[in-house]
């Protein structure tokens, strides 16, 4: 079975190093924050071109505290795509703010910059764009418009780890970044893990102390505050991890243009990485119309394949609320109905891509054919 996502074989390739680092902590006992997480803290930092980097226990937490530190909340609308993962609207409505949507472009599949000004009202807060998949939003026109309009800019980079737009880093441009270390994103931890990224002085001052019970010394408590804080052991995996990120990422990046030299006579729109960017391909995902025709033949062939993600989120019973309807957002929509992803890892092979490529050919070919 070739499967989406490969932990397995990662772990088997660095084992040597992660069990001695994850020993440490246990010795250490420093289970919750510790010298392992202030350690990954400033490596990551460094890594995203940032001056600050708060680690948390998820991406949807760090999602919730950047909008809590930005003092968003009743009342208050941001903006972003219905064509993300869930989280990025559930830590939106977490904070009592409405989410409002803004469709994607249909090629890169992130936020159509030409149709946000028309969302903003008096009560817009907030942009998040939302990096999906691994490519970056087109952030020079975002980052105009927030700055004519007096708005904050959150990344929601949980998809982007070493994603680059004109040689910034994902998480670098807008005024705070967020990650998820979720074990099956580009930088995974061996349990749950996100960060805030900020090259703002007082958020990070506020972000620490709110992940931690917005306590300034023990027990006295001067923020609102939420137990988000990031495990000793999930900083010491990731650590490690973040020295093997940028070769991992490039194999990911060789098996993406690989994936589109087989399937390029078959004519469907593949990935397309936008002028200046850096894509780190979180998933590789094609469109085809008809697309259950192909699940049950790649299951036979041994191949996981996955959809990211079928129902836009506007569409969602627990957004119902917000009184959305199909045909509000027809690219989210159409691209919701056509997208599938083929597995992709660093530890992928020239004959797993063959194999995925062939039998995806041959599928496609007999659908054609009728
Ligand atoms: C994974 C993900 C999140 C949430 O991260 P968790 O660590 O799972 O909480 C948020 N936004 C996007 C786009 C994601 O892919």
């Amino acid at each position: 079975m070739i499967p989406l996502v490969d932990l397995k074989a990662q772990y088997e390739s660095i084992k040597d190093e992660i069990l001695p680092a994850v020993a440490a902590v246990f010795e250490s006992t420093q289970f919750v924050l510790g010298e392992a997480v202030a350690r990954f803290e400033n490596a990551f930092a460094s890594y995203c071109q940032v001056e600050h980097a708060i680690g948390v226990n998820s991406g949807t937490s760090a999602l919730h505290l950047a909008l809590e530190s930005c003092g968003i909340g009743d009342g208050d609308e941001v903006i972003t795509t219905p064509f993300t993962f869930i989280a990025t609207t559930a830590a939106i409505r977490y904070t009592g703010a409405r989410p409002v949507f803004v469709d994607i472009d249909p090629q890169s599949y992130t936020i159509d910059v030409n149709q946000i000004e028309a969302a903003i009202t008096e009560r817009t807060k907030a942009i998040i764009p939302v990096h999906l998949y691994g490519q970056m939003a087109d952030m020079d026109p975002i980052l105009g418009i927030a700055e004519r309009h007096g708005l904050v800019v959150i990344e929601d980079a949980c998809q982007a780890h070493g994603a680059e737009y004109k040689g910034r880093r994902a998480g670098s441009l807008g005024h705070l970044g967020c990650f998820s270390f979720y074990p099956g994103k580009n930088l995974g931890a061996y349990g749950e893990g996100g960060l805030i990224t900020t090259n703002d002085p007082e958020h990070n001052k506020h972000l620490r102390l709110m992940r931690d019970w917005g306590q300034s010394q023990k027990y006295h408590h001067t923020l609102p505050g939420f137990n988000y804080r990031m495990d000793g052991v999930q900083g010491a995996v990731l650590d490690v991890k973040l020295r093997h990120l940028e070769e991992w990422t490039e194999a990911r990046r060789r098996h993406a243009a690989r994936y589109t030299e087989l399937l390029s006579p078959l004519d469907i729109p593949t990935p397309v990485e936008s002028p200046g960017n850096r894509h780190v391909y979180h998933v590789y995902t094609v469109r085809v119309p008809q697309r259950e025709s192909f699940f049950e033949p790649m299951k036979e062939a041994g191949i996981s394949i996955g959809i990211h993600y079928p129902i836009p989120v506007h569409l969602q019973k627990i957004h119902a609320d917000l009184g959305h309807k199909a045909g509000d957002f027809p690219d989210s929509e159409q691209v919701a109905n056509e997208v599938l992803s083929l597995p992709i890892f660093p530890e992928l092979t020239e004959e797993n891509i063959r194999h995925v490529t062939g039998t995806f050919s041959s599928v496609m070919e007999s659908v054609r054919a009728g």
